[in-house]
């Protein structure tokens, strides 16, 4: 099975006060340093000779680090994988200051952005702390377009300050007129050790029963502008579902390269340190256990609206699904579907996945 690749770029111009990324704002300089350590990096694992079908730079805002930087990384992943075919992923930030940087992307490889537009509204933008408005996203949507891109995900976030359905129906139809192909759409949560969790009581954030609705309500409305639902927090037009998060959800092997990055390869779960200059000097992976179980892959597929394919699991393990944790899952009604297919969560399931995941998996 071809692997995918993981590359997190840890800088960002400012701190969103919600985000507990690993990212930072850094100089030039510094960002060369990391560009070579990655590169370093992507040798040293290469001589796996493995195929890699997904490249995803991730962070932080890799845009940050340069259309030359990014594709020379590109580049030495080709030199040492083989990446025929693969979905190569970019995120960036939506303000007008990266749109030169789409024809090299293009030209170095690239075939997917990923824009963290979070709310086509400018007051929800601003509560959030983020630096772009909406029309700053529209004209990197559009450039981006004009360079040749045409598979670009929007995120959203859902449970914002003053955020209400109506809000809400008009980022989604701001990410329809603006022809994304993908849309993710994450419920904010209030990290440890984040500015918004310093002011926690002071935020106005929607309840939980609120933030609900506004879940049912970015489902209901990105199937009424054409995107399918296919994980709990993404949904996307046919045949444009991200291949790479895919990998995560299908418990298949990824390699994760910089600080904070996580991996699953050879049956073993291990991660780097969130330590750059540790990185620079350095990479440590350090190791996090076997991977790929069973429970953990019912808990991965499970987040899928296909959920946990019965005929999958047998060709994986070995056997059918075990009957008890059927029995289990038939006793969630309308929080679960259970047939001779396997097993999936419903919609109203998805706002209390983690309680289903987990009781489905105490049988
Ligand atoms: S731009 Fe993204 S990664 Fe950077 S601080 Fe904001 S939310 Fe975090």
């Amino acid at each position: 099975m071809p692997i995918g690749i993981y590359i997190h770029i840890p800088f960002c111009r400012s701190k969103c006060p919600y985000c507990d990324f690993y990212s930072f704002a850094s100089g030039e300089p510094q960002k060369e340093e990391y560009a070579k350590a990655v590169c370093r990096e992507l040798e040293k694992w290469g001589r796996l000779d493995t195929r890699a079908d997904t490249l995803y730079f991730g962070g932080g805002t890799p845009t940050l680090l340069g259309a030359e930087r990014l594709c020379r990384i590109i580049s030495k992943a080709r030199e040492h994988f083989s990446l025929e075919g693969a979905e190569i992923t970019v995120e960036a930030n939506p303000s007008g200051d990266v749109s030169e940087q789409f024809y090299a992307l293009k030209e170095g490889g690239v075939n997917r952005l990923s824009f963290g537009l979070q709310s086509a509204k400018d007051c929800e933008l601003l509560s959030l702390g983020r630096r772009h408005t909406a029309r700053d996203a529209e004209k990197a949507v559009n450039a981006a377009q004009k360079a040749g891109f045409d598979n670009i995900s929007l995120d959203l976030m859902l449970g914002i300050e003053g955020q209400t359905t109506e809000s809400l129906t008009y980022s989604i139809g701001f990410c329809k007129d603006l022809g994304a192909s993908h849309v993710s759409a994450y419920i904010l949560k209030i990290e440890e050790g984040t500015p918004f969790y310093d002011r926690r009581h002071a935020l106005c954030l929607p309840d939980e029963d609120e933030t609900s609705k506004l879940y049912l309500a970015a489902c209901e409305e990105l199937e009424k502008a054409g995107f399918s639902q296919y994980e709990i927090s993404n949904f996307a037009k046919k045949g444009r579902e991200s291949r790479h998060n895919l990998k995560y959800w299908n418990c298949e092997e990824y390699l994760g390269i910089g600080p904070s990055a996580h991996s699953f390869l050879q049956g073993r779960r291990f991660y780097t340190p969130r330590d750059f200059d540790g990185f620079l000097k350095e990479a440590q992976y350090i190791d996090d256990g076997p991977g790929g179980d069973e429970e953990e892959y019912i808990m991965l597929r499970l987040r899928l609206t296909e959920g946990v394919d019965a005929g999958d699991f047998r060709r994986r393990y070995g056997k059918d699904l075990p009957p008890r944790l059927i029995k289990k899952a038939k006793s969630l009604d309308g929080l679960v579907e259970c047939d001779e297919k396997g097993i999936r969560i419903t919609r109203q399931g998805f706002l209390v996945s983690n309680r289903v995941i987990t009781e489905i998996l105490s049988e």
